[in-house]
């Protein structure tokens, strides 16, 4: 029964498994995070950290086989997304959650247009008329901030500067009013200057909506404003969770702490970047204890060989995935 008692999305100890002719792979390991009403939660991590198969997952997105979910709950108003039947979940998705993907050009369908593809949604979910449903488009490319939107509805998504296409993706996924929206990088392709613009509108229009915001990104910098929370994913695991200005002050686990030396500030104009040394594990060979232990500047012979627990932190609700997450965590960041 869904229910407004229940936290808005609950992913509980979540595991993914890919099964391929060379073997098992786990791309998800235990991930949980709760997404509140109008909260805007940011989940982290490099490529191939697995926080786009999380985001499928629970969008119902990934193809099984070779996808396996092998654990873990996913609950939407505490009803449970993982044991509903395919035509259950269809009906869940656009309405009542709904995903804006990276690559717009590829995501729109180039020979119909904007406007066509906008009144789609309304006619086949709302069932209204063909001059209706464009009404409707119109009013969703205004809320989206496109300009001369009743004149730029008839264009084809070429047509469109990479913000704007990125703004009508936003428009689709907002169509149905969802209570959850998950953005998968939804900067990625543009420039500094409309990465800023959209992160932006998608603030305001989660102020206007109340909607529950999932943001997947790799990049710090460009969650800084918006997030509310970050839970931070290495190699499948969660290895740290904060709210935001806990996490960019006094962040628990050397990774997180990587990841914010390398992100550009003007405070620290003049001052190199340090990039985090080695690349992220291929998740054929995570390896052994503490999966970031061959590149954490802060290792010690332990590491190779404890996986650390999930600690809490004295910042509430602050958690990290290091043996010496206190340590870590008191250091705060120049
Ligand atoms: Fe680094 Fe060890 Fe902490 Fe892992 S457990 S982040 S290797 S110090």
């Amino acid at each position: 029964m869904s229910s407004a008692a229940h936290p808005l999305l609950e992913v509980e100890d979540l595991c993914v498994e890919f099964r391929t002719r060379r073997g098992t792979v786990r791309a998800v390991d235990g991930l949980s995070y709760t997404l509140r009403e109008g909260e805007t939660l940011a989940l982290l991590g490099e490529s191939g950290s697995g926080k786009s198969v999380a985001a499928q997952a629970v969008m119902g997105l990934l193809d099984t086989p070779p996808a396996h979910i092998t654990r873990g709950a996913v609950r939407l108003r505490g009803d449970d997304l993982l044991a509903m039947s395919p035509a259950r979940r269809r009906a869940v998705r656009g309405r009542r959650i709904s995903m804006i993907f990276q690559d717009a050009l590829t995501a729109l369908n180039p020979v119909l247009s904007v406007g066509d593809q906008l009144a789609e949604m309304y006619r086949v979910h709302r069932g209204l008329g063909r001059r209706a449903a464009l009404a409707e488009a119109v009013a969703l490319m205004d809320r989206v901030r496109i300009p001369a939107a009743a004149r730029r509805v008839h264009d084809h998504p070429h047509q469109f500067s990479g913000g704007m296409r990125q703004r009508v993706m936003i428009a689709m996924a907002l169509a149905l009013d969802p209570e959850v929206v998950i953005a998968d990088e939804p900067t990625t392709a543009l420039d500094v200057t409309v990465q800023a613009q959209i992160m932006r509108l998608l603030a305001q229009l989660q102020r206007e909506t109340a909607m529950g915001l999932l943001l997947i990104t790799h990049d710090l910098g460009v969650v800084a404003e918006t997030a509310d929370r970050i839970t931070v994913m290495y190699a499948g695991r969660t290895v740290e969770s904060a709210r935001a200005e806990d996490l960019y002050t006094r962040p628990g686990h050397p990774y997180t702490r990587g990841l914010l030396d390398s992100v550009p500030r003007l405070d620290r104009l003049g001052r190199p970047l340090v990039p985090i040394a080695g690349a992220p594990p291929l998740p054929t060979s995570v390896p052994a204890g503490c999966a970031f232990h061959p590149r954490c500047p802060r290792a010690e012979a332990r590491c190779g060989s404890e996986a650390p627990p999930f600690h809490p932190l004295p910042t509430p609700g602050h958690r990290s995935a290091c043996h010496f997450a206190e340590e870590v965590h008191r250091v705060p960041v120049d």
